[in-house]
């Protein structure tokens, strides 16, 4: 059976480094709705300039916006496996995706990172505009605000701002949680240590699918 592995986690907690680890090595697709959101807020389309404020403001773009923007991706996606990260992060977005495209989830791995982490590596993480993901201390680039891999500067998240950060932790508690626990119910729900660098991280990640 084709793996369908949702990944939640707070702000920072690596959700975006381990989901597209999973996807290599599982190969299979990596939909990332804040890439694809970002992306939008980029090209300032419509969809980005409706979205653009909701995530500055660390609040979520409202549900009909994401599952409309993600449309026949989401059926693809049920069909030929994938590894959704941050998506869904609501129990409506959940059940839109179970009743308009049938898509259960195999997995949930959801990563458990204490607050005082989580605000010291959004403070620290820098990102190209191509999205590569540095931290300043932890895993900072060859030469200081240049991306190893594109050679482009690097800037912070306009989301990335001490106060948005509260506001993003608080909309996890708020929204979040109650579809981690819907998801217990279903009993498909790994909880993984997310504390230590990636690859420390990745194993217990690795092998909470393979349980
Ligand atoms: P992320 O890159 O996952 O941290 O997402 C960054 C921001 O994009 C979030 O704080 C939200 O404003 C928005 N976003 C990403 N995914 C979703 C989603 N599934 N539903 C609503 N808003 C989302």
């Amino acid at each position: 059976m084709k793996h369908r592995i949702i990944v939640i986690g707070p702000p920072a907690s690596g959700k975006g480094t381990h989901s597209e680890r999973l996807a290599d090595d599982l190969e299979l697709d990596h939909v990332a709705t804040g890439d694809l959101l970002r992306q939008h807020v980029a090209d300032h389309d419509e969809l980005g300039t409706k979205a653009e404020g909701f995530m500055a403001h660390g609040e979520l773009v409202p549900d009909d916006l994401v599952v409309q923007m993600l449309g026949e991706q989401l059926a693809e996606a049920a069909e030929a496996g994938v590894v959704l990260d941050g998506f869904p992060r609501t129990v409506a977005q959940a059940e839109a995706l179970r009743d308009e495209v049938g898509f259960e989830p195999t997995d949930v791995v959801v990563l458990e990172v204490p607050e005082e982490v989580l605000v010291d590596r959004i403070a620290g993480r820098r990102t190209c505009p191509d999205g590569h993901v540095y931290h300043v201390t932890a895993n900072p680039p060859a030469e200081e605000g240049i991306c190893d891999v594109d050679g482009k500067p690097l800037g912070q998240r306009p989301d990335d701002t001490p106060e948005t950060i509260r506001q993003r932790l608080a909309v996890y508690h708020r929204d979040t949680e109650p579809l981690v626990r819907r998801y217990d119910r279903q009993g498909v729900v790994s909880r993984v240590d997310g504390v230590g660098v990636p690859d420390e991280v990745y194993p217990r990640v690795r092998a909470a699918v393979d349980a």
